[in-house]
């Protein structure tokens, strides 16, 4: 097989793509031997498209899965959507709305079916983008949320919770989106910071006026006939049923037990004294709306208040609001204003900062709202004693489970540690049903709760019974992903296998929505049903994911337009460019700042990788295949030396993907590969490959044998270059038993014993220190890279190994030979010295070299960057500066001294170096 000219990304992306399916080797087989590796995929919203943060952590995902699978182990990963309830409805309810309908036109059965034709149609979108970007999942083992198993699943979880208590239905006070007409979590609420207004109003008091304690200073005997709260939404004051106070505050004491008239709907309520009033709010009297405010809520349960909802489920004030039923929230907030000025009952309105819960789906302002709804009683302690949260938190004090970095187990345990029941119930028609059955003969009694739905009413008898309207959250379903996968509730081979998974990566938004859920179902279901903690967890290691950011460190968002679409980077520069850029930048506990320059330099190593490729093809043109193998003794130098550093390669790829150090692993493989296989060694095998013989059999033989090990560690990076390179090589490869594809071969192992002394090692470093040193020289002085030139060596100790490195330098450094110098420092004029560490090396600079010409223009070059750098130091050490700039521009001042430092210290360095 022969490489072209350059590297085609598209046709080999598709080509190998489609032969590795094609041959299974994705495919996972429990009965196969080796530890067991496994991943579930973060299932993403069968709404997606592929969006940078879904190919940074796929991409993650593939490094890890590639490399498991090449080092022998039994490994699954599998790949999945989720049916993401409320995302999925509203891009549903858009698309018939264009034709001018609701789902209410079309009814709940309508609605639903026209969800699944979009499903079919739309929702494999993502997942045909995540092969595009090489992920070896095992496409067999595609699985959905609301696919019928995983329903199955969900169901019999439902009902283990509800028969032990851990569910129940209850009428509380929660977040209600009155667009999308459904409660919402708490994670589901976004608080937006928002300029607002606090009103004053005045509740008359009911029966004449009443003295004001006096306080020092005060005149005593101050009249009152009315008090003033401060509200920021005064429309809910149709439902208030009290006004509070806090019971230390003197200016009050005298009205605690009064009551006032509610204006505009004129109840009498009673004024209460309540400690979680904060003195400091407005008057320091507030209104209570127990039914529309959380705060409010909790005091009207401790002082029995009576709840008046004011509004319908769109937010629309109802009955209980007088003459302002029907109007909007919004339009009855302006008229009540009016209403009130009118009946100078205002006394002030001032602007005021708050935060605005809205709905994370849709940015319509949350309504808390009563209502009936299900709950999971994640605190409550079951029959062991143990709450569903305490499990997950236990778990992670263990260590059964490890974070990574793990400073996002600090996260995890704030979130849970005050954790709050969970409202599982959304008033929506795409997900999965609650199994909850209502008979319409006995109203008041409770729902039957069943897995199946029952065929009478175990109290009256009656057929007549309808399931309950909601359906789950659709974390619920997500939060037993881990085994819903593996098939359970059947006790499968798979999930014997590989249950508890091995790693989760995903990205630190969804701790709470996921993995916290997860954890706390694993734990709880048991799905192995493991006897101990530890063999419950649903996976033993989370890595969470950085942030990726644009070139500029600032945050990808679609109103600042810096949004990068992995799709056209893929295609711009190669999907394995990509692949390879994102796992280099990831640096745990590290934003990721991705930039144009970052992607061309990957692209530009796999054209160098393609490049080197064609050189050692070329050179084998007349070889046996497979090559004729050769022992280590009877190699070279040189030869033994690049070997040793594919030894160091091996392990520093290897350990690092075992620590999850992606940019670590990536750096040494392109370490290797650039620097030290092209760089040196292809410079080296040069004149041995025109020697003939077994010189060039040898260098044949070593070229062959390093590239097959590197592009085993390229391959989890850049799956496919590395397959297409590796074709072309297969066919000299000298070991036995070597797989068909690259996909599947081993992964590489150093040798037991260093193919170099510690002598050698040394030789072959001071060779690659003078030779580095005299090509430097040479660009700074102005000689032709080609040009061949003399060079003075002055060595300060004795060099036993000085023979064997030396014609190595000569041919790298393109010299004529080297002048050895005595141990004295006799500087000669007109040569430039560079110092080594045991000892220097100097050249002859060309006829028309002026040393005063150099100097000063190298000079004035380092005065201009002293300056940038002061400029940039007084910026970063001004505090005005530093609040106004912000984070990010911070950050990037940092980085740009750092690199005038780098450059400065170059700039001295060189100026030394011409003193002559
Ligand atoms: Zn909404
Ligand atoms: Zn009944």
């Amino acid at each position: 097989m022969e490489l072209g000219k350059t590297f085609d990304p598209k046709s080999a992306e598709e080509h190998w793509f489609q032969l590795w399916i094609d041959h299974g080797y994705f495919k996972a087989d429990p009965n196969r031997p080796g530890p067991m590796f496994s991943i579930v995929i973060p299932p993403p919203n069968v709404t997606g498209a592929l969006h940078l943060g879904h190919a940074l952590n796929n991409t993650l995902h593939d490094v890890i899965v590639r490399a498991r699978r090449m080092q022998g182990d039994n490994t699954l990963w599998v790949p999945g959507t989720d049916h993401a309830g409320i995302a999925t409805q509203n891009v549903v309810e858009r698309e018939i709305a264009k034709e001018g309908k609701t789902r209410h036109d079309l009814g709940r059965e309508k609605f639903v079916e026209r969800v699944w034709q979009w499903r079919e149609t739309y929702g494999g979108k993502i997942l045909h983008q995540l092969r595009r970007l090489g992920c070896s999942c095992d496409w067999s083992r595609e699985r959905f949320t609301l696919d019928e198993g995983l329903s199955l699943a969900v169901t019999k979880v439902f009902v283990g919770l509800y028969r032990e208590g851990l569910i129940e239905r209850d009428y509380r006070l929660i977040n209600w989106c009155p667009r999308c007409e459904t409660a919402l979590s708490d994670l589901e609420v976004d608080h937006k910071e928002t300029q607002g207004n606090l009103w004053y109003i005045r509740y008359p008091l009911t029966s004449g006026g009443a003295q004001r304690a006096s306080s020092a200073g005060e005149t005593p005997a101050l009249l009152l006939d009315a008090i003033t709260v401060a509200t920021t939404r005064p429309e809910t004051m149709l439902g208030d049923t009290a006004v509070a106070v806090n019971p230390d505050d003197e200016r009050f004491k005298e009205l605690v037990g009064r009551t006032v008239r509610l204006p505009l709907i004129g109840r009498e309520i009673p004024i209460i004294a309540d400690t979680a009033v904060d003195r400091e709010f407005g008057t320091g009297a507030v209104k209570v709306t127990p039914a529309h405010d959380f705060n409010d809520f909790e005091i009207g349960r401790r002082h029995q208040l009576a709840q008046i909802s004011v509004m319908d489920t769109r937010a629309r004030m109802n009955v209980e609001s007088g003459p302002y039923a029907g109007m909007t929230r919004e339009a009855c907030r302006k008229q009540v204003t009016a209403d009130l000025t009118a009946q100078q009952l205002i006394e002030k309105i001032a602007p005021h900062k708050h935060a605005l819960g809205v709905c994370s789906r849709c940015d319509t302002a949350v309504e808390p709202m009563l209502s009936y709804q299900w709950f999971m009683r994640v605190t409550k302690p079951d029959a062991t004693g143990q709450s569903i949260a305490g499990r997950a938190i236990t778990a992670v004090e263990r260590g059964d489970t490890k974070f990574f970095p793990q400073h996002w187990e600090n996260t995890y345990f704030a979130w849970m540690r005050n954790i709050q029941d969970w409202c599982i119930s959304r008033q929506l028609w795409w997900g999965h049903r609650i199994p909850a059955y209502w008979c319409e003969r006995c109203p008041d009694a409770q729902p039957i709760v069943a897995e199946t739905r029952p065929s009478s009413c175990p109290r009256c008898g009656g057929g007549d019974l309808r399931q309950d309207d909601d359906v789950l959250d659709t974390w619920f379903s997500s939060g037993l992903w881990p085994f819903t996968t593996l098939g359970w509730p059947e006790r499968t081979a798979d999930l014997e296998k590989y249950y508890p998974t091995s790693l989760l990566i995903t990205a630190f938004d969804i701790i709470f929505f996921w993995v916290a859920r997860m954890m706390m179902f694993g734990l709880k279901v048991n799905p192995r049903e493991a006897d101990s903690l530890a063999g419950a967890v649903p996976f033993k290691h989370v890595y969470i994911t950085p942030l990726v950011r644009d070139a500029q460190g600032k945050k990808m968002t679609k109103s600042r337009g810096n949004v990068v679409d992995p799709l056209e980077i893929m295609e711009k520069f190669g999907t394995d460019a990509v692949r390879f850029t994102l796992a280099q930048l990831t640096v745990q506990g590290r934003d990721l700042v991705l930039s144009d320059e970052r992607l061309a330099a990957s692209r530009a190593f796999a054209n160098k990788i393609w490049n080197a490729a064609r050189f050692v093809l070329m050179n084998l043109e007349d070889a046996p295949k497979p090559l004729q193998p050769f022992e280590l003794s009877q190699l070279s130098l040189g030869e033994r030396w690049i070997l040793s550093r594919l030894d160091a390669a091996i392990r520093a790829v290897t350990s690092a993907i075992d620590a999850y150090e992606f940019n670590v692993a990536a750096l040494s493989v392109y370490q290797f590969i650039w620097h030290e296989f092209c760089d040196w060694y292809i410079e080296l095998s040069k004149e041995p490959l025109k020697a003939g013989g077994e010189r060039q059999a040898a260098t044949r033989f070593v070229l062959v044998h390093c590239f097959d090990r590197m592009l085993r560690l390229l391959h989890p990076f850049m799956p496919f270059i590395s397959e297409e390179i590796w074709q072309a090589l297969r066919p000299y490869l000298s070991d036995s038993n070597v797989s068909e594809h690259l996909a599947v071969a081993s992964w590489p192992e150093p040798a037991e014993r260093d193919p170099l002394s510690e002598m050698e090692a040394e030789a072959m470093e001071r060779c690659i220190a003078a030779t580095q040193t005299i090509n430097s020289l040479r660009s700074l002085v102005g000689h032709h890279p080609g040009q061949r030139i003399k060079a003075v060596l002055r060595l300060s100790d004795v060099d036993g190994s000085l023979e064997a490195w030396k014609p190595y330098a000569i041919r790298l450094a393109k010299i004529t030979n080297f002048e050895i110098g005595a141990t004295t420092h006799e500087r000669r004029p007109g040569i430039v010295f560079a110092p080594l560490e045991w000892g220097e090396v100097g050249i002859e600079p060309p006829a028309d070299f002026e040393f005063e010409k150099a100097r000063s223009m190298l000079q004035k070059k380092l005065t201009e960057v002293r300056v940038h750098l002061q400029r940039n130091q007084g910026r970063y050490a001004n505090p005005d500066f530093r609040a106004k700039a912000g984070e990010e521009t911070v950050g990037e001042i940092a980085e740009k001294i750092e690199q005038l430092k780098a450059q400065e210290s170059l700039l001295q360095s060189q100026i030394g170096l011409i003193q002559g």
